[in-house]
Parts: structure tokens; sequence; C-alpha cells
């Protein structure tokens, strides 16, 4: 396993659990993630608290690695985007700090017609 994948472990201060591994390829440091994927509203609300927010892209289609999103990323594909390259965006944990549901990607609504090839008018 590379040093760059990330793995799950536990907060040493709150035992929360979380995701960490390395924040990019190069001149990176050591990140914790909360594992829960972010919709494009929780990465906003997560950014406005000040919180990084990390990409988990999976590499040679077998261990995931962490990447810290820049804001061309944030605003070029927003957390929880179904397009043709799907990943998790993850807020670097803080003990305690707890988002609201909709942030949370798996509970956002899908948008209006991505599954259909109906006009959105
Ligand atoms: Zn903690």
């Amino acid at each position: 396993m590379s040093t760059r994948t990330c793995r799950t472990s536990r907060c040493p201060s709150c035992k929360g659990q979380t995701l960490t591994g390395l924040s990019d390829d190069t001149l990176a440091w050591s990140v914790q993630v909360d594992p829960v994927p972010l919709s494009a509203q929780g990465e906003a609300l997560a950014l406005l608290a000040g919180r990084h927010t990390y990409a988990a892209q999976r590499h040679e289609g077998r261990s995931v690695r962490l990447h810290q999103r820049t804001r061309w990323q944030i605003a070029g594909t927003p957390a929880g985007a179904r397009g043709l390259v799907v990943f998790d965006v993850y807020a670097d944990h803080r003990c305690g700090a707890v988002l609201p549901a909709a942030a949370v990607s798996h509970l956002a609504p899908a948008p209006r017609g991505a599954d259909s090839d109906q006009p959105p008018f």
C-alpha cells in the first residue's frame, strides 16, 4: 500500500472516525477528514467555517488518495455533482463540528433532469 493511500483512523482527541492521508502528491501534509461525502452546499458551509475540503480520487483502480480542492476545482466540479468523473468530497476533521444533514451528498436531491434526456425547461 502506497503512503499516499488514505486509510480509516480515529481522531486522537475525540476518537471520532476519520480518513487520514496526505493532502497531495507533492508538498503534502497529513490530513484527517470526516468520512461523510459533502454536497455542494455542504462544501460551501465547510469552507465558510474555515475548513479545507479534499477530493477522494481512486488511483489505478484500487487505492484512494486525497487531493486538496482549489477554488477552480470547487467552482468547476461542485461536490456531489453527477458527471463523467465521480468522486467524493470531504471536509477536514474538526472535533465536535457537525454539518447539517443537507450538507451530506447522499441526502442531497438529484439535479433536475440529471437522469433524463428531457431539457430542464
Ligand atoms: Zn476529533
